[in-house]
């Protein structure tokens, strides 16, 4: 078993000049698999920023089991995966280099690092790609070797911003369904505008739009709530794109 874990967000801010991106952002997650949802624009990636202590924020405190993060240094890092929105500029390594990379600046021991990286190559069905370079990769192999390197380590936070993004209907489903299956002992928070995505593997969804969180709760509640408000949908079904057009409006 492992420990559990509680990441506090209290009124975390974040200015770029005037323009800010995400204003006095409040909520406390625990193990479970979270979705942030919200149009372009809205804040996610740069919540994701303060959170892996990316970039600094403007004003707020976030701790981890009640310790600010910024005290915690080396150990938070440890505790924490991250995939990036954008791609690196990793081109030049192979799958099995860049993790082997990754892993050494996670401080795994080599042993360890061997051990995990067959093993997540094969989860992310990369493992006949393993020895090309990432250069030769498509944007889905790109995507997979990206979740692999923040999977390195066994973090119990694991933040993916856009983990879907440029990955065709298949590859979506199956990466959907194995990060559905993460977030039993860990902290996954995943940002998306596509609501598919998240429908089905969110325990909570976090509403987020011009960087204030609108709304947050279960799936099922949020659209529980929504039914009176928006008109019935062809078949009856409701679903929570009809919370995000309810709350989000339009833009996708
Ligand atoms: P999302 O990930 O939800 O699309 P972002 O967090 O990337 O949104 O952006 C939130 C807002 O902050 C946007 O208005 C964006 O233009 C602005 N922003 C993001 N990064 C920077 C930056 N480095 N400098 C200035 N403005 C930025
Ligand atoms: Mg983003």
């Amino acid at each position: 078993m492992e420990k559990k874990v509680e990441l506090e967000l209290k009124k975390v801010t974040k200015k770029y000049g005037n323009k800010t991106a995400l204003n006095e952002f409040n909520y406390t997650f625990n193990e479970g698999i979270y979705a942030l949802l919200g149009p372009n624009g809205a804040g996610k990636s740069t919540l994701m920023n303060l959170i892996t202590d990316n970039i600094r924020r403007t004003k707020g405190e976030i701790l981890v089991n009640g310790k600010e993060i910024l005290t915690l240094e080396k150990s938070y890092r440890r505790m924490l995966g991250y995939m990036p929105q954008q791609q690196g500029s990793y081109d030049q390594f192979t799958g099995k280099t860049f993790l082997y990379y990754i892993a050494e600046l996670k401080g795994l021991k080599k042993r360890e690092a061997r051990k995990q990286i067959e093993s997540l190559l094969s989860v992310v069905n990369l493992k006949k790609d393993a020895n090309r370079k990432i250069a030769g990769y498509s944007g889905g192999m790109k995507q997979r070797i990206l979740l692999a390197q923040a999977l390195l380590g066994n973090p119990q936070i694991l933040i993916l911003d856009e983990p879907t993004a440029g990955l065709d209907p298949k590859e979506r489903i199956r990466l959907r369904d194995f990060i559905g299956k993460l977030g039993q002992e860990k902290i996954v928070i995943i940002a998306t505008h596509i609501v598919s995505d998240v429908e089905t593997i969110a325990k909570q969804t976090l509403l987020i739009k011009d960087g204030t969180l609108v709304n947050s709760g279960k799936p099922e509640e949020l659209v529980e709530s929504v039914k009176q408000h928006v008109e019935e949908p062809i078949g009856g079904r409701y679903s929570l794109e009809d919370v995000y057009m309810y709350f989000l409006g339009e833009e996708r």
